[in-house]
């Protein structure tokens, strides 16, 4: 049914998509009227920032390959003292997640632009969504300064990403999706993008896990991804990002496994009480039962299916059930102390939903 009443603020997003889309940098940099970009990667792909370095010449400022998981405060305070001392008026920020939230640290102190080149499908591309930890507690806020002023998706760098971190970070993109079908403020576009999404994704993930030399196979899976990640940007979340939070900044989680392996059991909680969203993701899945289908299919492409094997203590349940609980937020199914443990419990023997 044709939703009928909604509001829709379109993040204003600049995209180049495309095979070989990288060598467009120099152009979007002297777009947005800058001339020194730091390259922010994270100490794994080193080799890529420089080889973007070099190729920016006289308007790279230099590397810094020191991005990590969950933006730790020191990290975003020294790449701010460098960005100032190189005199960069620009970041370029390549890789997942980390990277353009160490883009995000400084554009939020410095108001410098970001260019993100994304090479996982984590789509934090795509938001004005930032994050900080301190003391073991992350915070995370929202500013449209920390929004990329351009995104170039270019999937000849998503060639060398693992076929299990691909697989992981595939279902981070279709939990973007997801929650946003039930969002409070979704809309009839959100909802196309949401449904293509997780379609694109759920097809490409196969032919990813299957060769991840397989070009188009990785385009598509990239382009899922930017829709996913756009979902994720327009709408607010709900239980399952909160899960998913609170299991990564309090137990240390693998972010995109934990919400590979949380996302069946959070649907399975949801769908009874979203008809609509469960509607459009049986058609994307072509299930009646899209839970039960998302954790068949991480199950046949060797994705973690149990909070246990991700290293979480059974006796971490009931702490975790009462601090997702006790934060307020809209959710279609009431959240209840009992439901979570419930559904922690389940996805912490990795039981099939049900
Ligand atoms: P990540 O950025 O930490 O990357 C994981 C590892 O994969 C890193 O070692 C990285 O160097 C490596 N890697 C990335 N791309 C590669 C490639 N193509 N080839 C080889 N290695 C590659 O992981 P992630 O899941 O993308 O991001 C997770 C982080 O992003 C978390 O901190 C999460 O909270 C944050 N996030 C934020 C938002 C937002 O809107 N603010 C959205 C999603 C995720």
């Amino acid at each position: 049914m044709l939703q009928t009443s909604f509001s829709y603020d379109a993040l204003p997003m600049r995209v180049r998509f495309g095979s070989g889309a990288v060598a467009s940098l120099p152009d979007e940099i002297a777009r947005l009227g800058a001339g020194r970009a730091l390259v922010l990667c994270s100490p794994e792909q080193r080799g890529t920032g420089e080889t973007i370095a070099d190729a920016l010449g006289g308007r790279s400022a230099g590397v810094l390959a020191e991005a990590r998981m969950h933006v730790p405060i020191e990290v975003a305070r020294h790449a701010r003292a460098r960005a100032a001392e190189l005199g960069a008026d620009c970041c370029v920020a390549v890789g997942g997640g980390s990277a353009i939230g160490l883009g995000k640290a400084i554009a939020l102190e410095h108001d410098l632009p970001v260019v993100a080149v994304p090479t996982t499908y984590a789509g934090s591309e795509m938001t004005a969504v930032w994050g900080l930890t301190e003391d073991g507690r992350k915070r995370t806020g929202k500013d449209p300064r920390v929004l990329p002023a351009s995104v170039l998706y270019d999937p000849e760098l998503t060639l060398g990403l693992p076929i299990g971190m691909s697989v992981t970070s595939g279902f981070n993109a279709v939990a973007h999706a997801v929650e946003a079908l039930y969002a409070p403020d979704r809309s009839p576009i959100t909802s196309l993008m949401a449904e293509e999404g997780v379609r694109a994704m759920t097809e490409a993930l196969p032919a990813v896990a299957a060769d991840g030399g397989d070009l188009d196979a990785r385009a598509k899976a990239l382009y899922a991804s930017w829709l996913c990640g756009a979902c994720l940007g327009a709408t607010t979340v709900s239980l399952h990002h909160k899960l998913c939070h609170a299991l990564g900044g309090t137990l240390d989680l693998p972010h995109a496994a934990t919400h590979t392996v949380v996302l069946p059991y959070a649907l399975t909680y949801n769908q009874p009480a979203a008809p609509e969203a469960a509607g459009a993701l049986s058609r994307a899945l072509a299930s009646p039962d899209p839970a039960r289908r998302l954790w068949d299919l991480a199950g046949s492409l060797g994705a973690p299916r149990s909070l246990r094997e991700l290293g979480m203590a059974e006796s971490d349940i009931e702490p975790i059930a009462k601090q997702v609980v006790d934060a307020p937020y809209a959710n279609p199914a009431p959240v209840t102390h009992d439901g979570l443990a419930r559904l922690l419990r389940a996805a912490w023997s990795g039981e099939p939903p049900s």
